[in-house]
């Protein structure tokens, strides 16, 4: 996978775009964590920045200004992701994607192709696959008989989206935005393609993405996983994916964090989901290879197209 060279051996120079959240809680700490990556600036609209590098009011700023700048990661809202992707992978920079990793699946598609073109890694990240229970889930899964699912997934939107107008705009997702975490552990656990059967997406009457949203999925040997989604949750959140299978039940709960088979726990850890995206994101750099799975956007998509929506009560933060 990397040569012995010197230069590959080196630190990934790499920058970070949109000093939001995710950006300071995760990105910059595991990217400061990793010896295999320097970060050497960070680009913000805000031009703040919680560490001692560089701040620039653009991409395009940053790239002129850092001479040896090799990769990215992009933590802005998903509807500005494909003008900055393109722009990076233009300009020969390697990219990581924030999930959702665009505003649609054809413009992460015609990234994905761009990347393949221009040989440079591009990773479309799904952290929630990266949650402690996931792996030991897929493997206990694997061989055993799925019969049904039911994922139930409610947060406050006010204590974990507080001043991010972004999620009630086209392209934002509202509860899809925390939902496609569900989705994108589901997708990875059961081996047949999802699809939507039916969608129900309450939508606030003073914004454009829903609040709430019922789906039904199935898979082409008729299994059904029912999906509860939910932003108006007061007290804590409930994240939880319970599968049963002709040899007992399996059931994530704290989005991965522990993994229970027929109610005794098997794994139960903190999240450390990010240094994991670094490690596998360090391993795709070396090689430029592009990881982008769109099965969780997919089944977004879909839920729109055939989605019933209903207007509920405005939202106000
Ligand atoms: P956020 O707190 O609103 O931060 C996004 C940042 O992006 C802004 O602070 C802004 O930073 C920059 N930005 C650039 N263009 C923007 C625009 N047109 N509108 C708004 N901000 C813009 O959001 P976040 O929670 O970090 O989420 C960012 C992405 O990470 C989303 O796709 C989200 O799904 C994903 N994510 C979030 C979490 C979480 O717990 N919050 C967890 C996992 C993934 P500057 O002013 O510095 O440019």
């Amino acid at each position: 996978m990397t040569s012995n060279t010197n230069a590959s051996d080196a630190p990934i120079r790499i920058g970070i775009v949109g000093m939001g959240k995710i950006a300071r809680d995760q990105h910059i700490p595991s990217v400061l964590a990793n010896p295999q990556f320097q970060l050497v600036a960070v680009a913000s609209r805000a031009r703040t920045s919680p560490v001692d590098v560089p701040v620039y009011g653009t991409l395009g700023e940053m790239i002129a200004a850092t001479p040896g700048l090799q990769a990215v990661a992009l933590c802005t809202p998903p509807q500005v992701r494909y003008a900055l992707a393109r722009e990076a992978l233009d300009r020969g920079l390697h990219v990581m994607l924030e999930k959702p990793p665009g505003a649609t699946v054809g413009e992460v598609e015609e990234l994905a192709a761009r990347a393949r073109e221009l040989q440079r890694a591009l990773f479309a990240t799904w952290h929630s696959r990266e949650a402690p229970g996931v792996a030991q889930a897929c493997e206990w899964i694997a061989g055993r008989t799925v019969r049904r699912g039911v994922v139930t997934w409610k947060e406050d939107v006010r204590k974990w989206h507080p001043g991010q107008p972004w999620i009630w705009q086209p392209g934002g997702l509202g509860v899809f935005d925390p939902g496609i975490n569900a989705l994108s552990i589901v997708t990875r656990l059961l081996s047949r393609r999802l699809f939507v059967t039916r969608a129900v997406l309450y939508v606030p009457a003073n914004q454009h993405t829903p609040i709430a949203v019922e789906l039904a999925l199935a898979d082409g040997a008729g299994v059904a996983v029912d999906v509860e989604l939910d932003f108006r949750q007061s007290g804590d959140e409930q994240w939880d994916i319970r599968l049963e299978t002709d040899a007992g039940l399996l059931a994530l709960r704290g989005g991965g964090a522990q993994l229970e088979i027929d109610g005794a726990p098997v794994v139960a850890a903190a999240l450390a989901e990010y240094p994991r995206l670094y490690e596998r994101f360090a391993a795709l750099v070396r090689l430029r290879a592009v990881d982008v799975d769109l099965a969780p956007l997919k089944l977004i998509a879909d839920a729109f197209l055939i989605g019933r929506q209903v207007s509920v009560e405005p939202f106000e933060e």
